[in-house]
């Protein structure tokens, strides 16, 4: 016999804990299952930074210390925390033989570093535990260790049958399994969706670097790879990343000649300690999801996305979700005109705006040459405006790049040439990708 519940959520990371904490605080009757036994213990990696002071998804998230809140103003939602933080303030990339493209003069902005900073790495896992801990203090039943396998359509709503037998029932369900998504598979949601490959990400956190301003979100470009690196909550610790789509790389490999052999970067990690374990990651690289909802599932977070939707991109779907699965209930209307709301924000906010975007390649290093790199990025000669959005950089460095181009032809036509290499072999370089990936359909 399925346990019965107004919605049960699958997994318990950013999204599915926000959804619970809400869902829970308005009185309904929520199940949480999640496959981890310590539900905030984090295993996969993530830098643990949440973007601040700029819209993400058209969300603003803002960061208190003084009165240990995060809060999101444009939802309304708060979020108690009283752990360490370390201060963000932007992209810098990183050319092969040390030159800097800037996104923002880091000296300046340190000067006012609340106003300024546009993330803050915080400790992930006591935010979890204190949307963990809010949620059970508000009556949601917790299922840690509880693997979901699949999803069918009930008559009035939908059930969750788990590995150890468990089946659980309710008026809706809530994937937030995260990227590499189960029920959207099961479920046959990735059939409408492009495939761009899979991403092997490893980082290690350490502590002390030589590297000048690393209070950043840093990509390095060596000769063959990109690594970045970021700050973690304590003092002076970063976590450092080697990720790469093709199959014959090993990122453990990377990370080594990056930290001991580069020529340029070695000389940041001479002093440097590594401070925990590995953690690693898989992800499948899919189109977002147009329509995040069918029988009764909506699909939250990174369930929904094609990469990382970050972890306030997640918290704020899950937030949203959950006020209008209260609306939907108190009205009555566990039915498609009932969660409309959520589908229209999330058109406007995340598919509308980004979710048709191609991934595109970061292989330059495979068509230019090491000189060609330090070339370019010591180009625009000056700093590019300040930000913490990916997509926003994408943006910029195009529209920078695009004028600078006349002036690549005549100082440099060879570098030109392999540049136009690069943009030709766009989708070819995609479809190497493809090949090397793993559907897992
Ligand atoms: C290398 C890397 C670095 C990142 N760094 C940052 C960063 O600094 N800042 C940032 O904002 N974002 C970062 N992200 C992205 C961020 O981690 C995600 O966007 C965010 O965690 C997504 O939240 P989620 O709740 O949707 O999914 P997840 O956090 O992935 O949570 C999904 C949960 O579902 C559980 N689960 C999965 N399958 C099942 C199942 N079958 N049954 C039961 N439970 C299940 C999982 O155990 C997990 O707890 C990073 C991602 C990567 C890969």
């Amino acid at each position: 016999m399925a346990q019965k519940y107004d919605v049960v959520i699958v997994g318990a990371g950013p999204a599915g804990l926000m959804a619970a904490r809400t869902l829970g605080q308005a009185g309904l009757k929520v199940a949480l299952l999640e496959r981890k036994k310590d539900i905030p213990k984090i295993h996969r990696s993530c830098g643990g930074v949440l973007n601040v002071n700029e819209l993400t998804f058209n969300q603003m998230v803002t960061f208190d210390e003084d009165r240990q809140e995060i809060a999101c103003p444009t939802l309304g939602y708060t979020i108690h925390y009283d752990g360490p933080h370390q201060n963000v303030f932007g992209f810098h990339l990183y050319s092969p033989g040390g030159k800097r493209l800037e996104f923002g003069d880091f000296s300046e902005l340190r000067k006012d570093p609340k106003k300024n900073r546009l993330g803050v790495a915080l400790s992930k896992e006591l935010m979890l535990r204190g949307l963990l801990e809010a949620s059970e203090k508000s009556g949601v039943a917790v299922f840690p260790n509880t693997n979901v396998c699949g999803v069918n359509k009930t008559g009035a709503g939908a059930s969750v049958a788990c590995e150890d037998g468990q089946s659980f029932e309710g008026k809706f369900v809530l994937a937030a399994d995260g990227i590499n998504s189960r029920i959207a598979r099961t479920m046959g949601m990735n059939k409408e969706r492009s495939f761009y490959g899979t991403t092997r990400d490893v980082s290690v956190a350490i502590e002390g670097t030589d590297c000048p301003d690393p209070d950043g979100f840093l990509f390095m470009f060596t000769p063959q790879y990109v690594l970045s690196m970021i700050p973690v909550a304590d003092r002076n610790c970063y976590h450092l990343y080697a990720a790469t789509s093709g199959r014959d790389d090993k990122p453990p490999e990377m990370m080594k000649y990056f930290m001991q052999e580069d020529p340029t970067f070695s000389k940041w990690y001479k002093r440097s300690r590594i401070l925990e374990h590995r953690t690693a990651c898989i992800v499948s690289l899919w189109s977002p999801i147009e329509k995040p909802f069918k029988d009764n599932v909506f699909f939250i977070g990174d369930a929904s996305w094609r990469r990382e939707m970050s972890n306030v991109g997640s918290m704020c779907t899950g937030f949203k979700v959950a006020r209008c699965i209260i609306k939907a209930l108190n009205e009555g209307k566990t039915n498609q005109e009932g969660i409309q709301e959520y589908l229209d924000w999330y058109a406007e906010n995340y598919f509308g705006p980004f979710g048709a975007r191609k991934p595109r390649g970061r292989n330059f290093n495979q068509y230019l040459t090491p000189d060609d790199m330090d070339y370019l990025v010591q180009l625009p000669g000056k700093r590019l405006p300040q930000t913490l959005d990916i997509f926003k950089v994408v943006n910029l460095i195009g529209s920078t790049y695009s004028d600078l181009m006349e002036r690549v032809y005549d100082e440099r036509p060879d570098t030109l040439e392999r540049l136009m290499r690069v943009r030709e072999n766009m989708d070819e370089d995609i479809e190497k990708q493809v090949k090397q990936g793993f559907k897992n359909i």
